[in-house]
């Protein structure tokens, strides 16, 4: 009876067949009609047994979709546990029944959807990071309607939608060859999935059958003292209601702007400042207005020499940590030097007399210069340079592929560019 002509020994892919009590070339609707018997008959409300009834909504999740019947027939029950990480199928029996039976019958509410997630993203200036602040946004949503509690009529009846018998989804089949079908589910498009139709003359007139209707909604946004760019402030059940839909979230994610004076690298901030060359010898002192306007004198101990590209840091300066507003990291102060472009031969005079001597190493004697071979240094944009290098690794490559219109051509531009 089960299985085909009991040829096949009885393998882990019939029992749910078993269960339904179907034979494994039921069609969806004998499946139906098996669940629904089946289900009433074992239902616990009425004396069944709850492991029996859970078995009947196990097997009929199963073979009512195509995609994991066909693995079922396959592969059997346990590539089904596989496919959902070892865990088995997790359903809930009263779901399926009540899905089935529209509510009837359980206590249990219908099994519902889950909306979409609405992610924005929110650009927060830095001072805005260090400081909090609130910002308030107007979204639009779509809301159940109040004048029909999303039902889309007048009456609150509905028809069973042609297209799907209700079912919200169509299945097709293909024939793809003498023994082979493909089966494909996909969303009923005369209902958009509901299952249902109304009535043109039953509309509801506030939504127009819709169910839903636009609502401008403002969201007050808590950035907190701290956040990171990329952190997500979620506002749960915020999008777009749907009849049978439980909610999505509006997700907003932190975008931390561009500021021209500080970078951010976690709770570190980081200031640029050039200082002149007589300020990195002899000392300095600069004012640094903070991200909260406050003023903070930043000063070199005396006597000391900053060096080019170099780096100081103050505690205690720099972002607050999130939700422990009263630590912070720190301020990293990076130093540029700028120096004279050329310096006349008196300041080199005066500086020769004031500044540490000559290394040792290069001072030569006239014999041993005279050994050596003259160069002339020339200034050069060394970013530049290697950009260019960049974007042409290979000029042996390059020079055969210009080669293509006049071989002599291609040559030639190479060696002015190195020239
Ligand atoms: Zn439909
Ligand atoms: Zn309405």
């Amino acid at each position: 009876m089960f299985g085909r002509g009991g040829q096949q020994k009885k393998s882990d892919n019939s029992r749910f067949y078993e269960i339904l009590g179907v034979t494994k070339d039921a069609t969806q609707e004998d499946l139906k009609k098996a669940y629904k018997k089946a289900a009433i008959k074992n239902h616990p409300d009425k004396g069944g047994d709850p492991e029996k009834f859970k078995e009947i909504a196990q097997a009929y999740e199963v073979l009512s979709d195509p995609e994991k019947r066909e693995i079922y027939d396959q592969y059997g029950e346990e590539a089904l546990k596989e496919g959902m990480g070892g865990s088995g199928p997790t359903i809930d029996p009263f779901d399926i029944f009540s899905s089935f039976f529209g509510g009837g019958g359980s206590s249990r509410g219908r099994r519902e959807r889950r909306g979409e997630d609405v992610v924005h993203p929110l650009k927060v200036s830095l001072e805005d990071l260090y400081l909090g602040t609130t910002k308030k946004l107007s979204l639009s949503r779509n809301v159940i309607c109040s004048k029909c509690n999303g039902k889309g009529s007048k009456s609150g009846a509905s028809m069973k939608c042609s297209g799907c018998q209700g079912i919200g989804m169509k299945v097709t089949v293909r024939h793809l060859g003498p023994s082979m079908i493909q089966q494909m589910q996909h969303v009923c498009n005369e209902c958009k999935g509901t299952g249902e139709t109304i009535d043109e003359k039953d509309r509801c007139l506030q939504c127009k059958g819709e169910k839903v209707v636009p609502e401008k909604k403002v969201l007050e946004v808590f950035v907190e003292k701290g956040m990171q760019n990329g952190q997500k402030i979620t506002f749960p059940g915020a999008a777009d209601e749907a009849p049978d839909t439980v909610t999505g979230d509006v997700v907003f994610v932190i975008q931390q702007k561009e500021h021209p004076k500080f970078k951010r690298k976690g709770e570190n901030l980081f200031y640029e400042h050039t200082l002149s060359l007589t300020e990195a010898l002899c000392g300095f002192q600069f004012v640094l207005t903070h991200l909260d306007g406050r003023q903070l004198l930043i000063k070199s101990n005396p006597g000391e020499v900053v060096k080019p590209d170099s780096f100081k840091a103050i505690d205690d300066e720099g972002m607050p940590v999130h939700q422990r507003p009263f630590m912070k990291g720190k301020l990293y102060i990076h130093f540029m030097v700028e120096f004279p472009d050329s310096l006349s031969s008196d300041q080199v005079k005066a500086l020769e007399a004031i500044l540490p001597p000559p290394r040792t190493s290069s001072q030569f004697t006239d014999m041993e210069l005279d050994e050596c071979e003259e160069t002339t240094l020339h200034d050069v944009n060394i970013e530049e340079e290697m950009r260019r290098k960049h974007q042409q690794p290979q000029r042996g490559e390059a020079y055969e592929e210009d080669g293509d219109d006049s071989g002599h051509g291609g040559a030639q531009r190479v060696q002015c560019a190195q020239q």
